[in-house]
């Protein structure tokens, strides 16, 4: 079995973007500059924009957070949100899901400009991304494509079963998986909750991406001997021996299936560190202007 290290990956890429930077800066040009809306208090999106940042200044980028009150109004958000597309010392931005009830996600999301969409989340990137056009692909999916890369892992012609279909998972890394790009030209099924023979799905299929957020689902027994498996789950499990109370765990019994499998990524240290360096590598093309010219 090979461990496919996300964690590693995502460091060499990180030096590999830090010495762009100073490639950059160092013929005059201006550093890539993220920007971030943080609204309300939700701890775990506070955690997720802090860690942004936080690679940001690591390799060298410019970074800008606006924390927005939790009451912020929804025509208030989409207005800074236009501020934001006419600012060209701005390369992208992200605006931090999940947002309060009372603003709709999917009309500040189309407010923002697809050339800044470095989320890749605007339904003019998804249609690009369909069209097999240059787009901001979404960052698990993007990170999914460099680690397999990374890895020479070939699926020309493989079956690939994808568990899960949400929208910034399952349904976009299915679609690019079908396609004929370098990682790519996978005969993809997509296995849902409403899926019948679901196992038999899964133990026929040479790739498994497992994300639906149910802890240790996918067992030995539910694969093909020699599979490779990408699990994207982040799940907690209460863990009385951990001073934290829990500790983390993905969508497939890492324990359980190791042995089976030919290359398998762990949970914590495989796509979460892939999808965080993700958005470094749209904000790098963004500010190339490498997708809109
Ligand atoms: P969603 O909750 O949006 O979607 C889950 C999908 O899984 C749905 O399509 C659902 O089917 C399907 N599903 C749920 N239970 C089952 C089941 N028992 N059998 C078959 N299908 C099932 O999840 P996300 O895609 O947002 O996230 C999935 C997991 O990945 C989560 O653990 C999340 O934390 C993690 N994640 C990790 C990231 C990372 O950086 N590593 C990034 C993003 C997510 P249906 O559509 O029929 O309801």
């Amino acid at each position: 079995m090979i461990l496919l290290d996300g964690k590693i990956t995502s460091q060499k890429i990180t030096e590999k973007i830090k010495l762009d930077v100073q490639q950059m800066t160092a013929k005059g040009f201006r550093p890539p500059h993220l920007g971030a809306i943080l609204v309300g208090e939700n701890p775990a999106s506070k955690v997720y924009v802090r860690n942004k940042i936080r690679l940001c200044d690591a390799v060298g980028f410019n970074s800008t957070v606006i924390r927005l009150p939790k009451d912020t109004s929804e025509k208030d958000l989409i207005d800074q949100v236009n501020q934001w597309n006419d600012d060209d010392s701005l390369d992208g931005y992200i605006v931090q899901l999940p947002l309060p009830d009372h603003i709709a996600a999917d009309k500040v999301n189309l407010a923002i400009s697809p050339k800044k969409d470095v989320d890749g989340f605007h339904p003019h990137n998804v249609g690009r991304m369909c069209l097999g056009l240059p787009s901001y692909l979404p960052a698990t999916p993007q990170g999914i494509l460099t680690l397999l890369e990374e890895y020479d892992i070939s699926i020309k012609g493989k079956r690939v079963a994808v568990l899960g279909r949400s929208n910034i998972v399952g349904r976009p890394i299915s679609i690019l998986l079908s396609q004929n790009r370098k990682i790519g030209n996978g005969t993809v099924t997509v296995l849902h909750s409403r899926t019948e023979n679901l196992v038999d799905e899964l133990k026929s299929a040479d790739l498994i991406i497992a994300a639906i957020g149910s802890p240790n689902f996918v067992k030995a027994e539910m694969l093909k001997p020699g599979a490779i498996i990408i699990d994207v789950g982040i799940n907690r499990v209460e863990d009385a021996s951990r001073k934290r109370g829990y500790r983390l765990c993905g969508d497939v019994d890492y324990e359980n299936v190791k042995e089976n499998a030919d290359y398998i990524t762990p949970v914590p240290g495989g796509i979460g560190p892939m999808t965080v360096v993700s958005l470094l590598i749209n904000t790098l093309k963004a500010a190339k202007k490498e997708v809109y010219g």
